[in-house]
């Protein structure tokens, strides 16, 4: 089984009842669901697997125990092969209306044609816009704990953050590195009680509460950080080689915009309950979306796919009628 989907032959200026956007768990389980209604389908993304890439064991997908993530995209990559839904690999920079289609404009493939659009473009990770965070960028400073970690065997680590990522990067390092701080801004954590649990128990685990990194210092790689209690004001400098910021994920604002996209509060894309946006003929699934947003796991970004799908299917049919 491979990492990668087999890639697709597209004959030039061929029409799709359905382009998909993205590769991560949502736009593989539109993909699936798309093929079995028997929509002409292609998928255009730039990682398979998406956000999972950087997943370790995942074990809160029904039916698939313990898994490796690596595992697991190609498990998603042969279910979809076996349907022979032809995916390209490539970064899709916009869509456009013309006419009853979609013209879908990739980077290096140039355009394609569809009668409607799944978009799963997923999220970017957020930074923590601190002096020497770029500057220490790869020299020290991570954005992937599960990716990264065994480069920091033997080492002293700061994690940042309260939610899952943070809990499950602080576990995974807390197997490689001599020590762990834990570093949360508030006095609570927003991740699984389990993951906490986990790292309760981890002898060489720290929880700092109530504090925020303010500098990351060091010359060619980190040295050091900088953090401040919230509550007291008191600062303190941590001896540390690497500094792991897991506070979360942006949403594809900007694109969502710039297409004709309304976006929610949070600058997630706007659906219904269908996973239907404001235009029509467009929907959106995964992590891009305001959908249950706080809850962002594989289980609800395929369900969110699969819901798509389907809506794309009873679009497509309502389409076919009134011609
Ligand atoms: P998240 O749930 O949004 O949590 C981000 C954490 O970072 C929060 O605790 C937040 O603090 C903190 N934070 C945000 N901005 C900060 C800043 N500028 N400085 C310091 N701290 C900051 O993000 P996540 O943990 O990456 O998880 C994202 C989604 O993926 C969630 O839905 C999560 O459940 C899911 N996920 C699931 C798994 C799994 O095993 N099932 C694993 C990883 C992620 P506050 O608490 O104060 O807001």
């Amino acid at each position: 089984m491979s990492l990668i989907p087999k890639s697709a032959d597209i004959k030039p200026g061929e029409t799709f009842d359905l382009i998909i956007v993205g590769l991560g768990p949502a736009a593989y389980s539109a993909a699936l669901y798309a093929a079995r209604y028997m929509l002409k389908t292609l998928v255009i993304g730039e990682t398979p697997g998406g956000q999972l890439t950087e997943a370790g064991e995942v074990d809160d997908y029904l039916g698939l125990i313990g898994i490796n993530a690596q595992d697991m995209i190609k498990v998603f990559n042969k279910h979809i092969e076996k349907y022979n839904v032809p995916v390209i690999l490539d970064h899709v920079e916009s869509f456009r209306k013309d006419g009853d289609e979609f013209v879908v404009k990739a980077k290096k493939k140039g355009e394609f044609k569809a009668k409607s659009i799944i978009l799963a473009i997923g999220v970017k990770r957020r930074k923590l816009n601190v002096p020497g965070e770029a500057e220490f960028t790869g020299r020290g400073v991570s954005y992937c704990s599960i990716c990264d970690a065994p480069l920091f065997k033997n080492r002293i680590v700061a994690v940042i953050g309260g939610g899952d990522s943070a809990l499950e990067g602080a576990e995974i390092l807390s197997r490689y590195a001599t020590k762990v701080y834990l570093i949360h801004r508030r006095d609570e954590f927003k991740g699984q009680p389990i993951y906490l649990e986990n790292i309760k128990a981890k002898p060489n685990v720290e929880i700092i509460l109530n504090t925020v990194v303010t500098e990351i210092k060091g010359d060619k790689l980190v040295k050091s950080i900088v953090t401040k209690n919230v509550k007291t004001g008191e600062t303190k400098e941590l001896n540390v080689n690497g500094v792991f910021v897991e506070i979360g994920f942006e949403p594809p604002t900007d694109f969502a915009r710039a297409n004709g996209l309304e976006t929610d509060t949070m600058g997630y894309i706007k659906v219904d309950e269908w996973m239907r946006t404001n235009i029509q003929g467009v929907f959106a699934a995964g992590d891009c979306t305001g959908m249950w947003l706080g809850f962002r796991q594989v289980i609800t970004s395929a369900a969110q796919g699969a819901v798509a799908a389907h809506s794309a299917f009873r679009y497509l049919n309502e389409m076919k009628r009134k011609k």
